[in-house]
């Protein structure tokens, strides 16, 4: 299984840099996870074959890019894009974000070959097929309503935490696994604005220690990700701090394999 964060930050020349602005995870090419820089930083081959996206809850940051992905791709669509969320979800989206407001009700439009976008339900707790993979979503604790991933290819199993402060079903899922290759947690503060990340509802590097120890699988990487840009390199040295065996920040840009 190949994982790619897509970048989210360029410099004024246009390449991109390490800053994590949104949050889009590539699956072979094919399933994203989220879809902040679908529309910006996607290669074009991936254009020709992302197809699939699953969306964890619907903050700008996850899904800011994904109108401008649909509608680039409009004409030359041979398959509707799929968007994979949850119902409260998708309620969320058709109301605040493919309203014909802000913009297009994608949903009801047609190219010559047929539908666009479609809205694809799943149900937290209930394993579904997205593309090629298997996929397990866990209701998690952030402010609005979010769910962390298990993704599995049959052979290849990883997690996804998506944004959420302490919580407990997601480890539990996580757990009743065979195995674990990857997890992606969130990291967005710093030690020092603990109060500011309860308050919000993500994870500062000492919360994110204190959540692993609710992980009975080891030896995986672990990738944290959802590093705040202004505080990304203090971030940055407290997870380095915790010496956490496989423990390091995600990449953008760079495809990961396991
Ligand atoms: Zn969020
Ligand atoms: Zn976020």
């Amino acid at each position: 299984m190949q994982i790619q964060l897509l970048p989210s930050s360029f410099d004024a020349g246009g390449s991109a840099n390490a800053a994590q602005r949104l949050t889009c995870f590539v699956i072979d090419g094919r399933v994203t996870v989220d879809a902040g820089s679908i529309g910006i930083a996607l290669s074009d081959e991936q254009r020709r074959t992302v197809r699939d996206v699953i969306i964890t809850h619907p903050h700008m940051d996850h899904i800011a890019s994904l109108p401008i992905f649909v509608d680039d791709l409009f004409g030359e669509l041979e398959q509707p894009i799929r968007v994979h969320a949850t119902e409260e979800v998708i309620d969320l989206l058709k109301a605040d974000v493919f309203n014909d407001t802000v913009y297009p009700k994608f949903d009801e439009l047609k190219n010559e070959r047929g539908r666009v976008m479609e809205y694809v339900p799943f149900q937290a707790g209930k394993e579904f097929r997205v593309g090629h993979l298997q996929a397990t979503a866990i209701k998690v604790n952030h402010i609005v309503p979010t769910v962390g991933l298990i993704i599995s290819d049959g052979n290849t199993t990883v997690a996804f935490s998506s944004d959420t402060a302490e919580t407990e079903e997601f480890w539990s899922t996580v757990n009743q696994a065979q195995h674990l290759d990857a997890l992606f947690i969130e990291a967005s503060f710093p030690d020092s604005m603990e109060k500011l990340a309860r308050a919000s509802k993500h994870l500062t590097p000492s919360m994110l220690r204190s959540e692993l120890t609710k992980l009975n699988h080891n030896g995986m990487d672990i990738l944290a990700v959802h590093l705040k840009p202004a505080f990304r390199e203090q971030v940055a040295r407290e997870l380095n701090e915790l010496k956490i065996d496989k423990l390091s920040v995600m990449e953008t840009g760079r495809i990961y394999e396991w």
